[in-house]
C-alpha cells in the first residue's frame, strides 16, 4: 500500500493518504505526551506496542460483531484503515473511579461504578477537551440523538468484550478512552485502543499498567508496555514487541525530568 501525502498529526499518531480514497494509514509515533501536551517524551519503539494491542482489540471487537476502521498491519507501527469522518467526541467508560472523575466528584479511588459511567467529552484541545451532556452534543450538532444511543450501545458492548477478555489475563479494565466516526451512515470505532488510552490495573497487585506509569513516574514506562502488550495478544501475536524488547531497554523509561510543578492540577491526558 503507497503512503501518500500527511493528512493530519496528533500528539502521538500521524495520518496519511494512501492511492485509494477511502483507505488512510495511521502511524503510531513513539512519541508519548500528557498534562495536555505539558509532558512530552519519545520512547523507542513505544508506538509498536500501541499498535499490537490496538490491532489486537480491533480484530477481536470486529470478530464479536462491533464494526472499526481496522483493516490490517502494514508493520510495527503502520495501520491501514478505512477512512472515517471523525466526530469530536472522546466517550470515556468508567467501570471502577480513578483519574479525573475522583479530583472532580467525591469518588475515592478504586470504587466499583456499577453499572459504568459514561462521560463524553468534547474533543477540542483548545478548550481543553469539556465534559459534554446530550443536549449540548445534540445542540452543537456534533451526533444525532440516534447517533448517540447508538455510539452509547457500542460502548457499552465494547467495554463488556474487553473487560472480560482482560479479567482472563489478571488485568481489570479501570477505564478507556474511545473514538468513533462515520462512514457513509455507518459509525465505526475509530482511532486507537491502547495503554494510552486507557487504564488498566493488575487485578491482585492493582500496579498500574498503563499511561499514567508514564504520568506519574510510577517505573519503567517501556518495561511496563511490553509487559502488557505480552500479557493483552499472548506471544503468538507480539513478534514487534518481542523483537524490539532489547532496543526497549536501551530506552527505559522517560528521557526528560519529570512534569513541571503544577502540571499534575492539569487534565492528565
Ligand atoms: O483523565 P481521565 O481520568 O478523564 O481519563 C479517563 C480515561 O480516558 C483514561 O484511561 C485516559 O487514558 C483516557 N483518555 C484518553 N485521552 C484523552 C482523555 C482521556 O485516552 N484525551
Amino acid at each position: 500500500m503507497n503512503q501518500g501525502r500527511l493528512l493530519y498529526a496528533g500528539k502521538a499518531k500521524s495520518v496519511y493518504r494512501t492511492g485509494k480514497k477511502d483507505e488512510l494509514i495511521v502511524q503510531f509515533r513513539d512519541d508519548i505526551t500528557a498534562f495536555d501536551g505539558g509532558k512530552k517524551d519519545t520512547l523507542r519503539n513505544k508506538g509498536s506496542y500501541n499498535a499490537a494491542v490496538s490491532a489486537f482489540f480491533f480484530e477481536y471487537l470486529e470478530k464479536h460483531g462491533v464494526k472499526t476502521h481496522y483493516l490490517q498491519m502494514l508493520d510495527d507501527h503502520r495501520m491501514a484503515v478505512r477512512k472515517l469522518f471523525m466526530i469530536p467526541l472522546e466517550v470515556i467508560v468508567r467501570n471502577v473511579a480513578a483519574g479525573s472523575i475522583v479530583r472532580n466528584y467525591p469518588f475515592k479511588e478504586g470504587t466499583r461504578l456499577d453499572p459504568p459511567v459514561i462521560v463524553i467529552d468534547f474533543k477540542d484541545d483548545s478548550r481543553h477537551d469539556p465534559m459534554l451532556n446530550d443536549d449540548l452534543i445534540v445542540a452543537l450538532k456534533l451526533a444525532t440523538p440516534q447517533e448517540l444511543k447508538k455510539i452509547k450501545r457500542v460502548s457499552l458492548e465494547i467495554n463488556r468484550l474487553l473487560s472480560a477478555l482482560l479479567a482472563k489475563q489478571g488485568i481489570l479494565l479501570v477505564d478507556f478512552k474511545i473514538e468513533f466516526g462515520r462512514q457513509g451512515k455507518t459509525i465505526r470505532l475509530g482511532d486507537e485502543i491502547s495503554m494510552d488510552s486507557m487504564r488498566l490495573w493488575d487485578k491482585v497487585t492493582k500496579e498500574s499498567l498503563d499511561k499514567d506509569v508514564y504520568r506519574f513516574n510510577k517505573g519503567d514506562v517501556m518495561a511496563t508496555y511490553n509487559r502488557v502488550a505480552g500479557r493483552i495478544t499472548g506471544s503468538a501475536a507480539r513478534p514487534a514487541a518481542a523483537k524490539k524488547t532489547a532496543a526497549a531497554r536501551k530506552t527505559r523509561g522517560s528521557t526528560r525530568p519529570a512534569a513541571k510543578p503544577g502540571a499534575e492540577k492539569r487534565k492528565p491526558r
